[in-house]
């Protein structure tokens, strides 16, 4: 099968953190070089990578891929498994947790690995909607006829073919309760060029509502391109909405989280969840304390218009919901 070129830029990713420190202009000292390596690995794309700062180490998507030593310490309260998902496991490659929705893993690759990731130490490999598994998860939706919406995320669902993605559609399409399919996705942030026309007119031609949440934390992962691969998403009448995870270090100010809205809605983006950390393991230095997210949160309340304040949410295991903070 022959390689596109979004996929070749996938291909030509970082895969050595030195490598980016040396693109830009850093020292690697100091690096949990053994986690990075074997616990979770590193992958950023050359595209992500451009918007980062030359010889900045504090920059703020820099820290969001940077394995550091911090990863390393263990946190009882960080886990595993943060937000219940192996509970929530109902059939090959679905998760059920809230009434209405399932969620279909369709990968475990991404295009970057992020190092707050809730889901970096899911068990992919057992779990995954394999092209195998494909039916038996998909009977799974049909057979319940209360679910409304399936939402493709893993992993992320965009490193997939154009062509998988069209029959898991077309598939989706065919049961007949399911009016809409949400896609979780981080890659027309990381990989711009994956917003190629074949994968439009893949949203095109399903009679499917899609609606896309991408995953952006700070205004600087915007730029030209990133805001035209969303433009053409929105003229194949996708619904856009942003997720964010509230970071340490990354976005934990009130005027960053505001230029991250402004950049969102110039973007044609509504942000919709800001999410407090997931506690997954080596996560922690991530972390902002519940009073201090909730400050921010209140500030963002006082400065901006409603639409342009996401909802401050946390997921519980088991909870029926996200709880509002
Ligand atoms: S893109 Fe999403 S699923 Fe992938 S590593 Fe980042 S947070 Fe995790």
């Amino acid at each position: 099968m022959q390689t596109l070129p979004w996929q070749n830029e996938l291909l030509d990713s970082f895969t050595q953190p030195e490598d980016l420190l040396d693109y830009l202009a850093l020292p690697s000292d100091g690096l949990a070089r053994y986690e990075a390596s074997e616990r979770f690995p590193f992958r950023v794309t050359r595209s992500y990578a451009s918007r980062m700062e030359q010889g900045n180490i504090e920059d703020p998507l820099l820290r969001q891929v940077l394995p550091l030593t911090e990863e390393m310490t263990y946190h009882p309260d960080y886990l595993a498994d943060p937000v219940g998902d192996r509970e929530a496991i109902a059939a090959p490659g679905v998760l059920y947790k809230y009434r209405g929705r399932a969620l279909l893993i369709t990968t475990g690759s991404c295009a970057i690995n992020c190092r707050f990731c809730f889901r970096r130490e899911f068990p992919y490999h057992q779990s995954q909607l394999t092209k195998q598994r494909e039916n038996e998860g998909l009977a799974y939706i049909a057979n319940d006829s209360t679910i409304r919406e399936v939402i493709l995320s893993g992993g992320d669902p965009l490193v997939l073919r154009d062509e998988r993605l069209n029959v898991l559609l077309q598939k989706i399409a065919a049961i007949p309760h399911v009016a809409r399919v949400r896609i979780h996705t981080r890659l027309p942030i990381v990989l711009p060029s994956r917003i190629t026309a074949k994968f439009t007119q893949c949203l095109t031609r399903t009679q499917l509502q899609i609606v896309m949440v991408i995953h952006a934390n700070h205004a600087n992962e915007f730029d030209d391109k990133v805001r035209a691969g969303l433009a053409e998403l929105r003229r194949a009448g996708a619904t856009l909405l942003n997720q964010s995870v509230l970071l340490k270090g990354v976005n934990d100010r009130t005027q960053t989280l505001m230029e991250l809205s402004e950049a969102l809605l110039q973007a044609g983006v509504l942000p919709y969840y800001l999410h407090l950390l997931d506690k997954a393991s080596g996560t922690a230095h991530f972390d902002v304390p519940l009073q201090e997210a909730a400050l921010l949160h209140r500030a963002l309340r006082e400065r901006l218009p409603g639409y342009l304040v996401p909802r401050l949410v946390r997921e519980q295991a088991g909870a029926p919901y996200k709880i509002m903070v």
